[in-house]
Order: C-alpha cells, then sequence, then structure tokens
C-alpha cells in the first residue's frame, strides 16, 4: 500500500470513530509507525509502506477509534519544545500549561529554589529548570506511578547537553499528599498545576480524557477549588519573604482564587489570560 493510500484510510476510520481531528491523529499515528515527518505525506505520498508498517497503523488507528488519547499510543507529548513521556498516569501536558512555565520565567532568576506541586509528568519543574540557569527544586505528587514516569523525564532531560549541567541536587522527586513530605525549606517559587475541574464537571469531559486520564489529577472536588485552599493555606510556611505562587487555573476561578490569596495575605496577586483570551493563571508574592 502507498503511505498517502494508507493515510486516508486511517483518516476515515478516525472521521467515522467521531474523532474531532481526524486528519491530524491519522497524520501523527502514520508518522509515528513510520518514523516520517509532516514532508513525507505532501512529498513522499508514493512510497510504499512495509507490511510491518501496515500492520502498525491499523493496531494504532484502532487504539485511537476506540478513544485511546494519541499521546498514549505514541507515549510522548512535546511541552515547552521538549518531549515528555506520558502514559494513563499522568496528565498530558497541555497547550495551556506553557502560559504557566512562561509566567514563571519572567520571575525565575538564576539559582532559584522551586517546588512543583502535583508534578505529574514532572513537566512544568523539568522545563523550568532546562530554561534557566543553576535553579534546582522539588517535584512533589500523590501518585507514586506518576513519579515513575517524572522520574523517567528527568533523566531524559537532564541528560541534554547544556552550558550548565544538572547534577543530582538539580531534581527531588517526593511522593507526598501536598505538603504532607515536602522538606522545611524555603522556596523562591512555588508552581501548581493541580486538579481543579469541579466534580459535577468531570461527567461532560471528553471520553479521551475521562476515561483515560488520571481521575486524581483532574478532579479538584466540589467547586474545583479544594486543592487551592490547601496550597494556598500551606505554601506560606514554604516561600522566601516576598516568594511566589504560581497556579494554573480553570477559566471561570480566577476571582475565587485571587480571593483566596488575597486573604492568605499574597500581594500583587495578578490573573493572566491564555492564547484563548481565557483566565489561566494566577500569581501572587508573599510578604
Ligand atoms: N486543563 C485540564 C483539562 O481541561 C485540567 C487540568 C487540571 O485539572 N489541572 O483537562
Amino acid at each position: 500500500m502507498k503511505y498517502k493510500e494508507i493515510y486516508l484510510w486511517g483518516r476515515s476510520e478516525l472521521e467515522q470513530a467521531g474523532i474531532g481531528e481526524f486528519d491530524l491523529d491519522a497524520r501523527l499515528l502514520l508518522e509515528f509507525i513510520c518514523n516520517t515527518n509532516r514532508n513525507t505525506l505532501l512529498v513522499y505520498g508514493d512510497r510504499e509502506v512495509t507490511s510491518e508498517e501496515e500492520k502498525g497503523y491499523r493496531e494504532a488507528i484502532a487504539l485511537r477509534g476506540s478513544r485511546i488519547p494519541l499521546q498514549h499510543i505514541t507515549g510522548v507529548q512535546e511541552f515547552m519544545g521538549l518531549e515528555f513521556k506520558v502514559n494513563k498516569h499522568v496528565l498530558c501536558p497541555r497547550q495551556d500549561t506553557e502560559c504557566l512555565v512562561e509566567e514563571v520565567m519572567r520571575y525565575l532568576h538564576d539559582g532559584n529554589r522551586i517546588l512543583d506541586m502535583c508534578t505529574g509528568s514532572g513537566c512544568i519543574l523539568l522545563s523550568l529548570l532546562h530554561y534557566s540557569n543553576h535553579c534546582s527544586g522539588i517535584g512533589a505528587d500523590i501518585s507514586k506511578e506518576a513519579l515513575t514516569v517524572a522520574a523517567e523525564n528527568t533523566e531524559k532531560i537532564a541528560a541534554m547537553k547544556r552550558p550548565n549541567p544538572w547534577d543530582e541536587k538539580t531534581v527531588e522527586l517526593i511522593h507526598s499528599d501536598l505538603f504532607s513530605n515536602v522538606p522545611e525549606e524555603k522556596f523562591d517559587i512555588i508552581v501548581s498545576n493541580p486538579p481543579y475541574i469541579a466534580s459535577a464537571v468531570i461527567p461532560t469531559l471528553m471520553e479521551e480524557v475521562r476515561v483515560h486520564e488520571p481521575m486524581s489529577a483532574l478532579d479538584g472536588m466540589e467547586d474545583g477549588l479544594f486543592f487551592y485552599r490547601k496550597i494556598v493555606a500551606e505554601s506560606r510556611n514554604y516561600l522566601v519573604k516576598e516568594g511566589m505562587l504560581f497556579f494554573e487555573i480553570g477559566h471561570d476561578q480566577g476571582q475565587a482564587v485571587s480571593d483566596m490569596m488575597a486573604e492568605a495575605g499574597f500581594m500583587e496577586i495578578t490573573v493572566v489570560k491564555d492564547f484563548a483570551g481565557l483566565d489561566r493563571v494566577v500569581y501572587g508574592s508573599y510578604r
């Protein structure tokens, strides 16, 4: 079969299965299986695929058609220009979360200590460390399975070439229910993308997210604000003077989280919108 032919087959299978971005997903899966890129379809559509490639692609399309997220099939997701390993135990890094990392970057100084609460795949902490110098940090998560993924990502990103190589103290991953096992120290920056979907909204999420992503990374309890309350209250004990707390939030949580931070004594509280024009990040500094 020709490359283009099998792509058109995959595309139509995914369209029939009701996958939103069927053409993109069909192409990305074919590129994953054949180790090709975007150009291949444009320029080399006539090339033959091997029978193994065809078999692999048919399997991948069947999985995607059954609503398995694309990233669980390829095992990776790009985030902040870096490639992160993902599986069903971590939330796939979202483009929205790049907005959070970019805000933190604006305030991050060389040598800062960072705490990433609910680190999941580690994508926030690791990209902050990758794009800064001499910083170090702790990634905390309640899920041991997530920490295994974060450890693999740490190893992968630590191995990248950089002017100031990381050492064993650059990243520490801690199994912790929020702050319970976080060592008593003061951080310059605390950042968190906690679970923030209100429980009542969970049934409305796409099947890919609702069934295949970890519920413990999504469910923010009754009003979705459970983890913000806890993290705001506790982070005060873990921040240096004028240390900063950064959150990713849901589009309708800007006011509530800002109020919570103001009440807890945070200053200069700012809500930042994402590229879709929706409130996405709240941060403030602690006096
Ligand atoms: N933004 C994610 C979603 O919409 C939720 C992330 C979270 O709860 N931290 O699926």
